[in-house]
């Protein structure tokens, strides 16, 4: 069921330090965006079920804890990290943030607690000289990437693009909102529902596989049929891998 599966994504929250900077982000003020206004955290209790069901599939891929939010705000994270481990055994555990709550020493301790791969996007030449100076552990992976704020309102109301590249969205990466629902991928910030599979509050990830709509979805779209409106307006693709 999960051989096309390479990650796994669990929004913590909807929280971030810079939406409020940021007005193209989709936590960015409720009235333009429909992401949901009130503050909204994944439960722990789902993020532990759904990595049981993960290790009942044998999934030894990677599992990150962010899709819109910055994951070092949420107090629980070097726990879930360290289960994550636990529950699956060999896997990656991956942390993306915009570093502006790191120190060396939540660094060193974020990889004792079982992190393998911390990636930073830096926004100012100051900070990314910052946190370029971390000290990592031998053997585990790091990167600062000096970046730009993204603008995604296109992929909602852009013109047709209407590439044919072969997209492996939404089974490559299961993305698992703040909400509990799983949506097509990490472009899909509006959450209007249009493209959810089902939620995991509700609704076992083995039951949301098992429907068959993840799977059919995957297949159009790893052939280059770019069927959905959102997927029409799409100037990328997501790979994992796979042979275009
Ligand atoms: S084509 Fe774009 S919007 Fe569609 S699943 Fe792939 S990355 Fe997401």
């Amino acid at each position: 069921m999960l051989s096309h599966t390479r990650y796994i994504s669990f929004e913590l929250s909807n929280l971030c330090n810079n939406s409020r900077h940021h007005i193209r982000c989709p936590l960015h003020g409720k009235e333009v965006w429909k992401y949901p206004a009130r503050r909204s955290t994944l439960p722990l209790a789902l993020i532990l079920r759904t990595l049981e069901e993960l290790a009942r599939f044998d999934f030894h891929g990677t599992v990150g804890y962010n899709i819109y939010n910055e994951p070092l705000i949420d107090p629980r994270l070097f726990l879930i990290i360290q289960k994550t481990h636990e529950i699956l055994g060999p896997c990656s555990t991956y942390l993306l943030t915009n570093g502006c709550f790191l120190t060396q020493q939540l660094v060193s301790e974020a990889y004792e607690f079982g992190l393998d791969n911390l990636q930073i996007s830096t926004y100012s030449d100051q900070e990314h000289e910052y946190c370029s100076t971390f000290t990592i552990p031998k053997g585990k992976a790091f990167l600062a990437r000096r970046t730009t704020l993204i603008d995604l309102s296109d992929q909602f109301k852009g013109p047709y693009l209407d590439l044919h590249e072969p997209c492996h969205g939404p089974l490559g990466e299961i993305c698992v909102c703040c909400t509990g629902h799983i949506t097509l991928c990490c472009r899909e910030w509006m959450r209007t529902g249009e493209y959810f599979f089902g939620n995991l509050n509700e609704t076992p990830l083995h039951d949301i596989l098992a429907q068959g709509k993840m799977e059919k979805t995957w297949e159009r779209l790893s052939r280059g049929d770019r069927y959905l409106d959102i997927c029409r307006r799409c100037e990328t693709s997501r790979c994992f891998g796979e042979k275009k």
